[in-house]
């Protein structure tokens, strides 16, 4: 048997408000927290600024969320915000998408098993709700003996403004 010794938790209490008892989900804080990552000031403001453009289906790249950071915290550095987004990734509280020809783009959005609408002419990403419960989308016609805990659905297409422009364009 070995000695298990419960060390504390290292916490910079100087981020966010103490929870006493409990973890609070709603802050970024929380979220770190039982998620069982180290809580550092970068990456409460990386996951703020994400949770921020959250409901407006905005999908961020990383030069985004360092320009969004750097307004909030002050100095950090590409290779910080980086570092940050790749924790908070592993952690599962942040998603990546990576549209061919796109930079990587980044959401708090995660565990819904959402999909994703890009415009192929000004690259706009949109949010689809996948349907919760049904899932139909995780029945593929052969799993191959995988357990399939999540797809990831990427539609292309031209977004309405898009559309309406190209069609004025290729009439004669
Ligand atoms: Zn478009
Ligand atoms: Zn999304």
């Amino acid at each position: 048997m070995t000695a298990h010794v419960h060390e504390p938790v290292p916490v910079d209490e100087s981020v966010g408000r103490r929870t006493v008892g409990h973890t609070d989900e709603s802050t970024a804080v929380g979220r770190l927290r039982s998620a069982g990552i180290r809580v550092t000031n970068p990456r409460v403001a990386v996951l703020d600024v994400l949770e921020e453009a959250r409901p407006r289906h905005e999908h961020l790249s990383a030069a985004t969320v360092e320009e969004r950071v750097r307004q909030r915290i002050g100095a950090i550095s590409t290779q910080g915000v980086y570092d940050c987004l790749e924790a908070l990734g592993s952690a599962h509280l942040v998603r990546t998408l990576e549209p061919a020809g796109q930079p990587a783009l980044y959401e708090s959005r995660v565990h819904d098993n959402h999909h994703h609408l890009v415009c192929r002419s000004c690259n706009l990403v949109t949010d689809i709700d996948c349907v919760v419960g049904e899932s139909a989308c995780l029945t593929p016609s052969s799993t191959n003996g995988f357990v399939v805990d999540e797809a990831e659905v990427t539609f292309w297409g031209l977004c309405p403004s898009c559309a309406a422009s190209s069609a004025t364009v290729a009439r004669p």
